[in-house]
């Protein structure tokens, strides 16, 4: 019966292993056979005038990345990997690897991002990668999780749509039939007709499409949004949820992913909550001296701006109280001063991670913050009409699950944090 690798110790008695051929190492009389599987590594002896001579047929076939199964008696032996080895009684070659391989996965050659993603699946039996993509794993299950235990529930929306979520830039158009249409860049106006359904509290996790001209190293054409949106809430209230949210995620990571943790050598910094807030003009304030760009009130915080108001914060914080004129129409304006919005941004120092706001609920409000963009509403009545029915107040937020990743994990680049990364330059694999 199949062991994993990990559960063999210096005191098993004998095992039988299928995993792949990490390293070959020829001494002449001696060989030894480095074989890992999702759970860890094993050096297999060979020893030359021991061995069946069946086992020596088959190991000198096999090449590195080699699929094998391999069974023997295990012995402790201090020097190798885990305080023990395998002596192979059979040695069977599953499926052979072609040499050379596109990508060493031993990591002795160091390989550039563009080599690694082309050979993805190779790139990812590499510990190190793996250990990113079970720590994502992690971080998806946590937020499902607490939004499950706050009594979300998890709809589906299209992601092929008829009209842009916030007007015309950012859209990738597809052929369908004889219509327009486009990929869908954000769940938000489906999610805000939910709340007209009467659902209360619901929650996506799906792709959002974005037509990102440049390349940056984090923005993604398709990416990962995990969407909430609350009924009878405001603002405050989902910033709250926010914080819950990120700080259950890292706790999970903490709890159940220590070896993958040390793998990458990150040593995570569970942040505290309530993250501080800072308000858009505070924020502006900050930057402005900081930054070669002229930056004024009513500017959006660029690169350089998020970078110099991060060093200064030095964790995760919200900025609050936007210009009305720079969110989208959706964000309600404060009754008392409408040109400031119930909108936030959560921040980590190096990037946006979530923008989110308390909606316009009021049907007259919505069409005239629409013109005011210079949007028509007879191109939104599919998402008007909820609101001439009975649309309770809501709030809700967009989380950038790549990016909570990528700032999680220090990790250079955004495509560290995705399997099949969608890029200008990259459509394949
Ligand atoms: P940015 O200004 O950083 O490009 P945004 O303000 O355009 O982001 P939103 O429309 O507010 O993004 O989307 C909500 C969240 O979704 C963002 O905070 C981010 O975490 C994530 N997100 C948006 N666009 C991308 C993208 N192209 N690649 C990866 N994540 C993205
Ligand atoms: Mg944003």
């Amino acid at each position: 019966m199949r062991q994993p690798i990990a559960d063999i110790t210096p005191e098993t008695k004998a095992a039988e292993i299928t995993g792949w051929v990490h390293e070959i190492r020829d001494l002449g009389g001696l060989a030894f056979y480095v074989i890992r599987d999702r759970t860890g590594i094993i050096q297999a002896t060979i020893v030359k005038k021991k061995a069946p001579e069946a086992v020596l047929e088959a190991a000198k076939a096999v090449s590195r990345e080699s699929v094998v199964r391999i069974a023997g008696p295990v012995k402790a032996v201090d020097k190798a990997p885990g305080g023990r080895e395998l002596i192979p009684e059979t040695f069977e070659l599953i499926a052979r690897a072609e040499t050379p391989l596109p990508l060493d996965v031993a990591e002795k050659v160091p390989a550039e991002l563009d080599t690694r993603l082309d050979s993805r699946y190779l790139d990812t039996r590499r510990p190190r990668i793996a250990a990113i993509f079970q720590i994502r794993s992690t971080v998806m299950h946590a937020v499902a999780d607490l939004l499950y235990r706050e009594g979300f529930i998890s709809i589906q929306t299209p992601k092929v749509v008829a009209a842009a979520t916030e007007g015309g830039t950012e859209l990738f158009p597809i052929a369908y039939f004889e219509k327009e249409a486009f990929l869908n860049q954000s769940p938000q106006l489906y999610k805000q007709m939910m709340m007209a359904a009467g659902f209360e509290k619901v929650f996506e996790i799906g792709p959002i499409f974005r037509a990102e001209e440049h390349n940056t190293v984090r923005h993604l054409n398709e990416a990962t949004s995990i969407d909430v949106e609350v009924s009878f809430a405001d603002h405050e209230d989902v910033m709250a949820l926010l914080e819950r949210l990120m700080k259950n995620a890292y706790e999970a990571v903490f709890e159940r992913c220590a070896p993958q943790l040390e793998t990458l050598g990150v040593a995570l910094d569970i942040p505290e909550t309530p993250f501080p807030r800072i308000t858009y003009a505070e924020a502006i304030d900050i930057a402005a001296p900081r930054i070669e760009e002229d930056l004024r009130f009513g500017d959006d915080l660029g690169t350089a701006a998020e970078k110099a108001i991060g060093e200064e914060m030095g964790s995760h914080y919200f900025v609050v109280d936007w210009p009305t004129a720079i969110k989208p129409y959706y964000a309600m304006p404060y009754e008392n001063n409408p040109e400031l919005c119930r909108a936030f941004d959560m921040m980590h120092p190096r990037m946006e991670l979530s923008s989110g706001a308390q909606r316009v609920h009021l049907h007259d409000l919505l069409v005239e913050q629409i013109r005011a963009k210079g949007l028509s509403p007879e191109s939104f009545e599919f998402y008007l009409q909820p609101f001439r029915y009975g649309m309770p107040p809501h709030a809700g937020w967009g989380l950038g699950a790549e990016r909570v990743v990528m700032t999680m994990l220090d990790l250079a680049n955004i495509r560290e944090a995705v399997l099949f990364p969608r890029d200008r330059h990259r459509l394949t694999p």
